[in-house]
């Protein structure tokens, strides 16, 4: 028998009209994370088959690809007779080593001559008789002996490994993250991918007050996001200018809900220009000045985009431990300033008045300065495979 990889999808078998969408669009982005490992995907009703030489990788790989409900590592027996079923499994369970045990089948032929509590009953008492020590547990058994028997094939596996979920990337179109070098802005990356939001990113950055280190910091987080992403093209701002700007001529209580207001603007026009349909970023309710609810507003009122804060209810443990398990967290809490951070006010305006902030940013050209800051914008594209930022940090 040979071994292969069956893939379960979970929530997708929801989507009744455009369910062949969603499954493509796994199979191209399962394609494309399998792009340097020999492998073939073959699909059957309500499953997809990977038959490769690497299980091992490509498990890892699957684990970080949304759209997937379960993954099993199965042996593929090519008949489905239940006496070709039987010899095979108590030829495979000669080497399992298991005191209680449970067969689950499922077929999904549904004119096969047995249902599944028949061949349950079957292939249990056959494993009691020929290995003697040996006893079901339905319960909590050591072995769970599982089979599926599909139109002329069957297939038998021991584990389950439980997929991320969510949509396949890229089904719900495209979106813009608001990428700083903070703990916050990636985990919200990672969440909006996790629908089926592709994802580019823009950085604002303030050279010279901001370092290179920085901005390779918020690079080397667009590649751990790109492990699940395909890609992720990271949008550079030349923030200097406008940063300077405020700092010179603005009350500085005022200071971060001016420069968010425009970053805010920024990121909207490049949306537009990039067709992402949302705006996507770390902000937790409460959790600075900038988001207090008053502030959230009083920002939000310059753009029209539907901005995304799947942050927005969790409390800053729930954050770290979610940036510690997609591995964000340890580049994140590297010491490198981000434009942000160096110009904080001694005392930032926690209720923003609208009507002051518009009085305010009329000290400064914003208009023009954001022209410009849009002509400006460096693009990187980054791979899960670039490690080049890496080196510098
Ligand atoms: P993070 O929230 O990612 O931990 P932070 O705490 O430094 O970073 P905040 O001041 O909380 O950032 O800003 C809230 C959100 O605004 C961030 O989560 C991020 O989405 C966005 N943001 C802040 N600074 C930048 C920046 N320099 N470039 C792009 N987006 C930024
Ligand atoms: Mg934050």
């Amino acid at each position: 028998m040979k071994k292969i990889i069956i893939i379960k999808y979970g929530e997708l078998t929801t989507k009744k009209d455009n369910i062949s969408f969603f499954i493509n669009t796994l199979k191209d982005n399962i394609k494309n994370a399998l792009i340097n490992i020999n492998h073939e995907i073959i699909f059957d009703k309500g499953r997809m088959f990977i038959s490769t030489e690497n299980y091992e990788e490509v498990v890892e790989v699957l684990t970080n690809t949304f759209g997937i409900h379960e993954i099993n590592i199965a042996y593929e027996l090519d008949n489905n007779n239940i006496e070709l079923i039987s010899n095979n499994l108590l030829e495979l369970l000669k080497s399992k080593e298991f005191n209680t045990f449970k067969v689950n089948t499922k077929r999904s032929d549904k004119n096969y001559p047995l249902n599944s509590m028949d061949i349950n009953k079957k292939l249990g008492s056959l494993i009691l008789n020929k290995f003697k020590n040996k006893k079901v547990d339905v319960h909590n058994p050591d072995l769970n002996i599982n089979v599926e028997i599909r139109f002329n094939k069957s297939y038998f596996y021991f584990e389950k490994v439980k997929g991320i979920g969510g949509y396949p990337v890229g089904t719900l179109g495209k979106g813009l993250l608001m990428l700083s070098g903070g703990i916050d802005s990636p985990v919200a990356g990672y969440y909006a991918l996790k629908r089926g939001i592709r994802i580019e990113a823009i950085y604002f950055e303030s050279p010279p007050h901001t370092s290179l280190n920085a901005k390779n910091k918020v690079l080397s987080l667009a590649r751990e996001l790109s492990k699940y992403g395909g890609y992720v093209k990271v949008h550079i701002v030349n923030f200097t200018k406008i940063q300077e700007a405020i700092y010179k001529n603005c009350p500085h209580e005022y200071m971060i809900t001016i420069m968010r207001r425009i970053m805010y603007r920024i990121s909207e026009r490049l949306s537009y220009k990039i067709n992402a349909k949302v705006l996507i970023n770390g902000e937790s309710v409460g959790q600075v000045a900038s988001q207090t609810l008053t502030s959230m507003r009083v920002i939000n009122e310059v753009v029209k985009i539907p901005v995304l804060r799947p942050l927005a209810c969790f409390d800053k443990i729930e954050i770290i431990n979610v940036a510690k398990n997609i591995n964000t967290y340890d580049i994140s809490i590297l010491p490198y300033e981000d434009c942000c951070t160096i110009f904080v006010p001694d005392h930032p305006v926690i209720n923003p008045i609208s009507s002051l902030a518009e009085e305010y940013e009329k000290l400064i050209p914003y208009e023009e300065l954001i022209n410009e800051a849009l002509k400006n914008i460096e693009v990187i594209k980054i791979l899960k495979e670039n490690k080049k930022f890496d080196n510098i940090l």
